[in-house]
């Protein structure tokens, strides 16, 4: 364990540079110790300025010819100056006193910075400085990340400080170190030399981090992360959970067995590999914790349906929860159609409802007499109780936070011992996981994938368009709707403060319904109350309406197979895996459908790259993983798990794409350590993840 900072005098109050260490997280010695120079500086020698190219950054030992503030074309400080080999001038553009007095004439200075070639000659724009004549270090100089209010030179105190204090004793066994040459570099030294490299060091394999000190740090990160998993495992399989085991007999027995009898179609075998390994989880008496994740349309409604009657079945309340009213409505319809014949009582719950009808709810919740109760976040609130809940759905996790998964696994109930039984937790998402991503981040869970489409439905064809062809897109939808079909127009949510540049739902409403006199047009955005947007909702799913437009709210979820044509207005300003989901709600029936991207590229004269890449993965693929993968690409791992999600510490060091051997390590790696050296574990953990351990309490 290492020693905290040295503290402020009791009650002194922080200085701002000790509040900005606070705010980067430098709290422990070992923080600050672990805080890695992003580049270095090269000051340990003097270059003649007649040797310097342009553009290269050097540093340089000179005499003050002349100093003198111009005022033309700016105000500003002059400084002319000359090493023995050639002359320079230095422009402040902001000065102050002291760099006048620093830089008055025939003085010595020390000066670094950028050698520009201008109009007069050599010149240096703000360059650093200090008198000359001083020793020249013998290490590179370090450039930490830093933010407001933290000066890179107290910074690199600091940071010196937590090194020379820091407890680097290694926590890694010798033997666990693959051949390769970070074997040769223990933790001190690699610390050591990363903060304060040789001049003679190649410091190219310092910035792509490629170096074996580099390399041992990646590792030990991952490692530490695998670790803390797999501990907050352990942790969970010392709680207890109901074991749902089906009765053989009784009127709740068969219950699965007769919804599969009555659905209108057979499992794909996806969805039978799935249902199976759920089933053996709730059987045991640990808590499950297992991530289903299928891509849109896969079918995961009814994994969780059967899921939910294995617990009920067991005599035990199952709770579904969803990220919007519109989802969560939605489940309620379909599970109390397929459940109600059953003999299920399902219970319906949402803040947006009437205080009898809330009553009501929640009066069957802890009666037990709902043995399902469905509902959006609502469900979590503490005064919601159950009267023995054995099971919580929860669809599109992501757009969860860990806090309230957390509030669910509270509501326990006890076994006769006292014991309290957590609920079992089964998590949906559409948004498939990239493998190194979930082997990283999501290791203490399980993982079910659905990875094959209920059979007969048909590809969507997409088309990126020009705003420009609006009108001829126009044309396509009344083609459409006049065969009969159905159409999803998507437009970005209306803000006020956007409307500048947003054709907004509104405006695009009337076009339509102005272009296609004899059908109905729908208006679905979020300033509609729950009632309202229920009424639309309806009438498109019941085909009286023939085009829906919408903001996003119909992104995830929504299921109205007759849909076969989708435009999303502004796909520029999308995200891939949110155009994905979009996507996912056409291609549902029989009938050839198609998404439209209609982008426009703004006063700009073309899209953005990273816009361009989206539109383009949208274009050249339909398989989720694949978008999946594309989109990590395009926006790196904290983006794409999103802070909210993950809840957890992101990587600091390590790169996924660059080090999957290492986790691969890391991976295979700490069980082994966990069970043979427990205490060292721990303190790696410590070490790495101090207080930001996350997976070790969600
Ligand atoms: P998602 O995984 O996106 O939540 P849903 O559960 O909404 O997908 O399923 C999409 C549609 O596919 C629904 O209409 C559902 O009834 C239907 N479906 C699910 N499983 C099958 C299957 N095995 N065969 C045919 N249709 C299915
Ligand atoms: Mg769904």
């Amino acid at each position: 364990m290492s020693t905290p900072a040295p503290a402020a005098p009791a009650r002194s109050p922080l200085s701002p540079a000790q509040k900005a260490l606070h705010k980067l997280g430098l709290s422990r010695d070992i923080d600050l110790a672990l805080h890695l120079p992003l580049r270095y500086e090269d000051e340990t020698r003097i270059t003649a300025l007649s040797q310097a190219r342009e553009g290269d950054c050097i540093q340089i030992e000179a005499r003050v010819l002349r100093s003198e503030v111009s005022l033309r074309p700016r105000r500003q400080l002059k400084v002319q100056v000359d090493d023995g080999s050639d002359t320079c001038v230095l422009r402040f553009l902001n000065f102050y006193p002291s760099h006048q007095k620093a830089f008055s004439e025939g003085a010595w200075v020390r000066v670094r910075g950028e050698v520009r070639g201008g109009l007069l000659g050599r010149e240096m724009v703000h360059p650093s400085f200090q008198a000359a004549g001083g020793p020249l270090p013998q290490a590179l100089t370090p450039v930490y990340p830093t933010v407001a209010q933290l000066p890179q030179a107290y910074l690199r105190k600091a940071v010196l400080g937590g090194l020379s204090r820091a407890d680097l004793s290694e926590t890694v066994p010798a033997q666990a170190w693959p051949e390769g040459p970070q074997r040769h570099w223990s933790l001190r030294q690699s610390l050591e030399f990363l903060h304060q490299p040789r001049p003679d060091v190649e410091l190219a394999q310092l910035e792509d981090r490629s170096h074996p000190a580099w390399q041992r740090l990646k590792a030990e990160e991952l490692l530490a992360q695998q670790l803390s998993q797999l501990q907050a495992r352990q942790a969970r399989d010392a709680m207890r959970a109901p074991a749902l085991a089906s009765p053989g007999q009784g009127p709740m027995a068969r219950l699965r067995e007769r919804l599969l009898e009555a659905l209108p179609f057979a499992l794909t075998r996806a969805q039978q590999r799935v249902q199976a390994q759920i089933a053996a989880d709730l059987q045991r008496e640990q808590p499950m914790h297992r991530l289903l994740q299928g891509d849109v349309g896969s079918g995961k409604t009814v994994v969780a349906a059967l899921a939910a009657l294995r617990c009920i079945e067991a005599g035990w309340q199952c709770a579904l929860m969803a990220p919007t009213e519109i989802l969560a409505e939605q489940h309620f319809r379909k599970l109390v159609g397929w459940l109600e014949p059953l003999g299920v009582h399902t219970a319906w719950l949402t803040g947006s409802q009437r205080a009898s009808e809330r009553r009501a709810a929640l009066s069957a919740a802890e009666s037990g007499h709902a043995h399902l109760v469905v509902g959006t976040h609502a469900v979590i609130e503490d005064k919601v109780q159950f009267s023995k809940l054995g099971l919580v759905v929860i669809d599109e996790q992501h757009r969860f936070g860990v806090a309230q998964r957390l509030a669910l696994r509270r509501k326990t109930t006890p076994d006769e011992h006292g014991c309290e039984l957590e609920p079992h937790l089964l998590m949906m998402s559409a948004t498939p996981i990239p493998r190194t991503l979930a082997m990283s981040y999501y290791a203490d869970l399980d993982v079910s994938t659905i990875d094959e489409l209920p059979p007969g439905r048909s590809p969507i064809v997409t088309k990126v368009v020009d705003e420009a062809r609006r009108e001829q897109i126009v044309e396509r939808i009344a083609q459409q709707v006049g065969l009969g079909r159905q159409v999803y127009w998507v437009c970005p949510l209306i803000e006020e403060s956007e409307a500048v540049d947003l054709r907004n739902a509104t405006e695009t409403h009337a076009q339509l319904a102005q272009a296609l006199p004899g059908h109905k047009v729908g208006l679905l955005h979020s300033r509609l109350s729950a009632a309202e947007k229920k009424a639309v909702m309806a009438e498109f799913a019941g085909a009286q309406m023939a085009v829906l437009v919408s903001t996003t709210v119909i992104e995830v979820g929504v299921d109205v197979p007759n849909a076969s044509l989708m435009v999303i207005e502004h796909a520029e300003r999308f995200g891939l895996s949110q155009l994905h989901q979009l996507r996912g709600r056409v291609g549902r029936g029989a009938a050839a459908s198609a998404c439209v991207l209609l982008y426009s590229t703004g006063d700009a004269p073309r899209l953005s790259p990273a816009a361009r890449a989206r539109l383009q993965a949208m274009a050249q693929t339909q398989d989720g993983f694949e978008i999946a993968r594309r989109d990590l690409e395009i926006r790196g791992p904290g983006e794409f798990l999103g802070a909210r999600q993950s809840g957890a510490p992101l990587l600091r060091f390590a790169d996924l794409t660059t080090d999957a051997p290492w986790l691969e390590w890391a991976r295979a790696w700490a069980p082994t350590m966990l069970a043979r050296q427990p205490q060292l574990a721990s303190r790696h953990v410590q070490r790495w993840l101090g207080g930001k351990s996350d997976f070790v309490k969600a």
